[in-house]
This record gives structure tokens, C-alpha cells and sequence, in this order.
């Protein structure tokens, strides 16, 4: 039997090691915190998980919290002057990942999956290597495997974050359905409703371009304070939505993150000193910020990819044409989600905010832009290309007017 060790308890790193047990392979993977620290810890993400992600996760049977996560059927988008709403053809959902990752945990060790805990460095990854088929590396952002894996500059344009980013849990008041996206002229806004550890809760995230006047989480200490920060600054930058806040209370002491996260896409395939491989898979390989939605999305989507590949190699050696053909097969669809997600940190070009004011009248074209964040291969080729996003615009508004 194949052994194959996984890096990471987190939404890659399981989902393929669940993926994989179906086909009979052992895999361990190897998590840092045990599952009852990861639920008492301090939230990590906002999660939103679209269909094409939600259905690798219903074919493995691990779709746990179905019947209790809020359905997110549409996509709001508002700006200065601006404002529609599309549903999801299919809608999405936000389960927080501690519980989902709990859950997961649990789920892996009852399927027969071996569960180990330990903070692994690049130089404990040598004895994996020797104990393993395949050696997969699916620890989250950062820079820890910097040396196993470096930065690609073709598709890695920043060295820094582009936004600062203050997130928090609440509960109470009277949010809006669905998930919200509000462009300002500092920053963004990103809000929509989660299952949380404790139950549901409203998500609200605050993008601020670094060093701007949206960009105050410099002093904030609490979760208290931030929600006054928080509720100050939706007034102050995104007044036509300046009380989605209005009479919340922070969802719990640890419920806020403040951070900045660097866009990054890796070489996938590092080498140790042994000439060991080991490939890299999801955050660890390509980290996309969070702005776009993307990066729980593509985790899913990497386990999919991995798996096939895997299972595709049957007894062949996990070689470097192996470990290069896996990721070709994830990033085929992840340059998409990248270029998507780079695009959102840049100011919107004439023929993008042409499409948001659009939009509002014609609603194939909000319908359209709304499934980008659950497919975003429709965005190369639509509003990458300015003539093609302006044809489509007349023709779309055309079609309208015939109706
Ligand atoms: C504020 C915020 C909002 C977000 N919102 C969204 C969203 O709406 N939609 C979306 O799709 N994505 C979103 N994301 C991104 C998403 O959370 C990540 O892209 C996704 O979690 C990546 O999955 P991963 O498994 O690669 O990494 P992670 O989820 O980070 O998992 C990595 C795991 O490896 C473990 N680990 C780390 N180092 C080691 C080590 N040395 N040894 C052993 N284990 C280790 C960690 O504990 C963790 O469990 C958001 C992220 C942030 C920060």
C-alpha cells in the first residue's frame, strides 16, 4: 500500500487526505494543534465556499453542516453611486474553518487515517521523505517553506499586502442576506453570514489599502474595540451601508483577526537535501488575498486535482514529472482565481466599472459577474480583455432592451 504524508490539517491538506483514503492509500497527516485547541482558537478566515468546492466536499461525505449553515444565495455588490444584487446559481456557504477542520479532524481518524501532531520544520521533512511514497507540504501561507518553495515572479507581482485586513464575528442586528461586496475609494468591504463554532454569525471584513485612511487596526487591542473601529469606519468610508453593524455585539473575546497577507504563487516542487521531493498544495503552494474569495475555493480544488493525479501515477514513482503534472492539472483552473484575485487589488479599469454600472440595469451582466467568485476561469478572456468585456457589455444591454 502507498503511504503518503500530508503537512497541514487544514482545508487542503484534509480534503485530500480524506479524498485519498476512499482509494486505499495510507495517509497520515500531520497537524500542528489537536482538534479541541484548533475550536478554541482565534478565527482564521471568512470561508466562503462555493458550489464547485461544496460538491468535492458532498462527494467525500463530509458536507457535516448542511442543515444548520446559512444557504449565501446571492452576491450584493455596492459602490459609490452603485448597487445590484444577483442570486448564485447554486448557493454557497460559510462553516467555520476551526469547525470544519475539528470535524475533519475527527472524520479522518474514524475513516482510518492516521492523525499526528507536530509543528514540522523543512529540516524534519528529510525523515517524512524517507518514511513516505509522497511527501505533501500543505501548511498554510507564510513564509515558513520559503526555501522549498520560492516565489514564481511571473505570476507573483507583490512582495507586501496589498490590503490590511480586520475581520470579525457578530452577532445581533440586522446585516444583509447574502454576501455583500462593497468597493470605496480606500478599500473594500466583504460581509456575509457564517456557522461558527458557537453557532451563526455575521462575517464582516474591512480590506484597507495599506496606509490609507481605511487602514486603523493599529491600535486596536480587543474585540471590542475593533467593532467601534469597525462600525466608525463602515460610517465614515461605505456610508451607503454604514449601519450593517448597527446594534452587533462581537461574537466572543477571540472573534477579530488584524493582518496582511502577501499574494504569492510557488514553485510547487522543492527539494531537500537528500534530493527528496516533497510538492506543495494549496495556501503553501499559491496564496491569493483574501479580497477575491478564492483560497478555501481552490484548496478544494487542489485536493481534487492531487487526488486524480495520485491516483493516475498507480505504482510509478512520485517523481518530479509527477509532482509538476499535479499542480499543471490545479492550475489550470487556479491562474484563473489568481489573475481574478490580483485584478480586485488594483483599481477597477474603465471597462470594469463600466460592467458594475451595467449591471445595475442589465441583469445577465450582474448575474454573470456574480458567478466569477464561484468560477472565475469566466474571467480571463471576459474582463481581462477590454474589447471583449465592452462587446459583451452592448451586446448584453441590447438583449435587455429586446425584452
Ligand atoms: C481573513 C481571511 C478571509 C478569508 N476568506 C476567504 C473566503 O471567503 N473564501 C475562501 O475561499 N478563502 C478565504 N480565505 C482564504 C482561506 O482561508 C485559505 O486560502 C485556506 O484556508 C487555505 O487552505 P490551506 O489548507 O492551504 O491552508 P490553511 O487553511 O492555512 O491550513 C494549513 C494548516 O497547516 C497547519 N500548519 C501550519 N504550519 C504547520 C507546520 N509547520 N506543521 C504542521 N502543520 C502546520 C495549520 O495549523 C493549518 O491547520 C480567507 C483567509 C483570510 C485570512
Amino acid at each position: 500500500m502507498r503511504r503518503i504524508v500530508i503537512i497541514g490539517a487544514g482545508q487542503a491538506g484534509l480534503v485530500l487526505g480524506l479524498g485519498l483514503l476512499r482509494h486505499g492509500y495510507a495517509v497520515t497527516v500531520v497537524a500542528e494543534r489537536a482538534a479541541a485547541e484548533v475550536l478554541a482558537g482565534r478565527l482564521v478566515s471568512n470561508q466562503c465556499v462555493f458550489h464547485p468546492a461544496l460538491v468535492r466536499e458532498r462527494e467525500l461525505g463530509i458536507n457535516f453542516w448542511d442543515e444548520r449553515a446559512i444557504p449565501v444565495e446571492t452576491v450584493s455588490f455596492t459602490a459609490p453611486g452603485m448597487s445590484w444584487q444577483a442570486p448564485l446559481d447554486q448557493p454557497a456557504q460559510s462553516v467555520d474553518q476551526r469547525v470544519k477542520v475539528a470535524d475533519w479532524m475527527t472524520e479522518f481518524a474514524r475513516r482510518g487515517g492516521e492523525l499526528r501532531l507536530h509543528r514540522v520544520t523543512p529540516d524534519d521533512l528529510e525523515p517524512y521523505a524517507r518514511e513516505f511514497d509522497l511527501v505533501v507540504v500543505a501548511a498554510g501561507r507564510g513564509p515558513q517553506f520559503d526555501r522549498l518553495f520560492p516565489r514564481n515572479p511571473e505570476f507573483s507581482p507583490h512582495t507586501q499586502p496589498q490590503r490590511s485586513i480586520g475581520v470579525l464575528y457578530v452577532r445581533g442586528g440586522t446585516p444583509p442576506p447574502g454576501l455583500s461586496f462593497a468597493l470605496g475609494p480606500h478599500g473594500e468591504c466583504f460581509g456575509l453570514p457564517i456557522l461558527s463554532v458557537d453557532g451563526p454569525v455575521y462575517g464582516a471584513g474591512i480590506f484597507a489599502v495599506p496606509g490609507g485612511p481605511l487602514d486603523r487596526w493599529d491600535d486596536i487591542a480587543d474585540v471590542d474595540a475593533h467593532l467601534v473601529r469597525a462600525q466608525q469606519l463602515m460610517r465614515e468610508h461605505f456610508p451607503w451601508q454604514g449601519g450593517i453593524l448597527d446594534g452587533t455585539e462581537p461574537a466572543g473575546p477571540l472573534e477579530f483577526l488584524h493582518g496582511g497577507i502577501t499574494p504569492v504563487v510557488r514553485q510547487p516542487v522543492g527539494t531537500l537535501p537528500s534530493g527528496a521531493l516533497v510538492l506543495a498544495m494549496g495556501d503553501a503552494a499559491v496564496t491569493n488575498d483574501p479580497l477575491s474569495g478564492q483560497g478555501a475555493n481552490m484548496a478544494a480544488h487542489a485536493a481534487r486535482s492531487y487526488e486524480e493525479a495520485i491516483v493516475a501515477q498507480g505504482d510509478r514513482p512520485f517523481d518530479a514529472e509527477f509532482m509538476h503534472g499535479a499542480f499543471a492539472r490545479y492550475w489550470a483552473r487556479a491562474a484563473h482565481a489568481t489573475r481574478f484575485s490580483l485584478d480586485l487589488l488594483d483599481p477597477p479599469p474603465a471597462h470594469i466599472m463600466s460592467t458594475l454600472d451595467t449591471a445595475q440595469r442589465v441583469p445577465e451582466v450582474a448575474h454573470r459577474f456574480a458567478q466569477l467568485f464561484a468560477n472565475p476561469v469566466d474571467y480571463t478572456g471576459w474582463l481581462t480583455e477590454e474589447t471583449a468585456a465592452l462587446d459583451y457589455l452592448a451586446a448584453a444591454s441590447a438583449r435587455a432592451a429586446d425584452q
